[in-house]
């Protein structure tokens, strides 16, 4: 009987758990190992921060998604691989044994970066716990404790939760002057993106009365304020931190083949470059000769593959190989009820970017969370 093992509950493996559910294989032995019973659904977060959704939304119960897979839920977090005894250690608990192991462990702050951020300002990932970090953060906002907000970080997240606290300080009842929400986006807001998405990107911050500083970086984060490498500072009594994340260190420690910055080097087939009985998928991996940014769109992309790979590798039949699109649509939204919709070198902005995003946004955790 072989034992599939899965560590983490990201997006793709929510399908692999859905597709278990729907058509199990017999005489397999299903396992999530996950360190958080909830996943949360990144393409909400910023509407939860906004207030667009209820705080508590946009997530999957990972307990039922077993449940419904017929797979053993482990609540824990898996601190290595040993794959000479083919087993997953884990925290406070007996080792689990594999002959299929999947990862889709995501990515970790790169806290190490900006000295002080670790200290002083909230970090997005894990997006498990910003749900309580959000809680705290709002209620100095409501009690005016926090009267200066700096996002840092000029990518898409940091694009959106700085339009969504916008949108939120803005119901505060917070006089006078309000709070002041500034993104301080780095060499350039939304670097990757065509200069016609950056223009409108630029004018909806200015819109929605967000400063926007670019042409600089984020040195230090101080209790009260930002500085950046040009010398100025920026007052903050709050900071948040969506700069790039780094590989989990679980991947090196377990001595699995990784690239340069620590991510899972996987062949097309989602296997790791070196091993058969390892598979991999979001944003942990680098897939080899087909790399992308990380987006949870790959990962979602991926999940379906890696379902049907995980279950032809238990019947020993060959294998898929996932091919990663050179376009995707990117939609960002702001606060003003509009969204950018980015695609092939062409960006929108218009009010039914935002609409769809919000309906693709909710079609995805609907499909895997009823509710029921
Ligand atoms: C604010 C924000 C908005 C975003 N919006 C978008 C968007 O609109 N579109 C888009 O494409 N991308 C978006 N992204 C990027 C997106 O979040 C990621 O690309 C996506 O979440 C990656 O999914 P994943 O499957 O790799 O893993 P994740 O969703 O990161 O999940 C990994 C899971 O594994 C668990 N885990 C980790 N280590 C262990 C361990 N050792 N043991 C057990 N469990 C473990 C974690 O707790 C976590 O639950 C956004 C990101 C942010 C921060």
């Amino acid at each position: 009987m072989p034992d599939i093992v899965l560590i983490g509950g990201g997006h793709a493996h929510l399908f692999v758990l859905e597709a278990f559910a729907n058509a199990p294989l017999t005489g397999a032995r299903l396992t999530l190992i996950t360190r958080e019973a909830f996943a949360p659904y990144s393409g909400m977060l910023p509407g939860r921060v906004s207030g667009q959704y209820a705080i508590d939304s946009g997530e999957v119960d990972l307990k039922r998604m077993a449940e419904r897979a017929g797979a053993r839920f482990i609540h824990a977090s898996a601190t290595a691989i040993d794959r000479a005894a083919r087993h997953v250690v884990i925290e406070g608990d007996a080792p689990v044994p594999y002959d299929l192991l999947s990862l889709d462990i995501g990515i970790v702050p790169d806290v190490a970066s900006i000295p002080g951020a670790a200290e002083n300002a909230l970090i997005v990932k894990p997006i498990s716990t910003f749900r309580r970090k959000l809680d705290g953060l709002l209620a100095d906002l409501g009690d005016g404790r926090v009267r200066d907000l700096v996002v840092v970080g000029g990518g898409p997240a940091g694009f959106e939760l700085a339009h969504a606290l916008r949108r939120r300080a803005d119901r505060m009842p917070v006089s006078p002057g309000g709070i002041r929400v500034t993104l301080a986006a780095g060499r350039r807001l939304l670097g990757g993106v065509p200069e016609r998405g950056r223009r409108l990107a630029r004018r909806s911050l200015a819109e929605a009365g967000v400063d926007l500083v670019e042409g600089t970086r984020a040195v230090r984060i101080d209790p009260d304020a930002v500085i950046l490498d040009d010398g100025r500072s920026l007052g903050a009594q709050a900071a948040i931190v969506t700069t790039r994340a780094a590989a989990p260190e679980m991947l090196g420690r377990s001595g699995l083949a990784v690239d340069g910055s620590g991510f899972l080097k996987v062949r097309p087939t989602l296997q790791a470059e070196d091993d058969d009985r390892l598979f991999a998928a979001g944003d942990c991996v680098t897939l080899l000769g087909q790399e992308r940014p990380k987006a949870g769109v790959f990962a979602v992309r991926q999940g379906p593959v890696l379902a049907e790979n995980l279950r032809r590798a238990a019947q020993g039949r060959a294998l898929r190989p996932y091919r990663a699109q050179r376009h995707y649509l990117m939609l960002l939204a702001d606060s003003r009820g509009k969204a950018i919709a980015l695609r092939n070198g062409l960006a929108i902005r218009s009010r039914l970017a935002f609409w769809l995003k919000d309906r693709i946004d909710r079609g995805f955790v609907d499909r895997f969370d009823d509710g029921s």
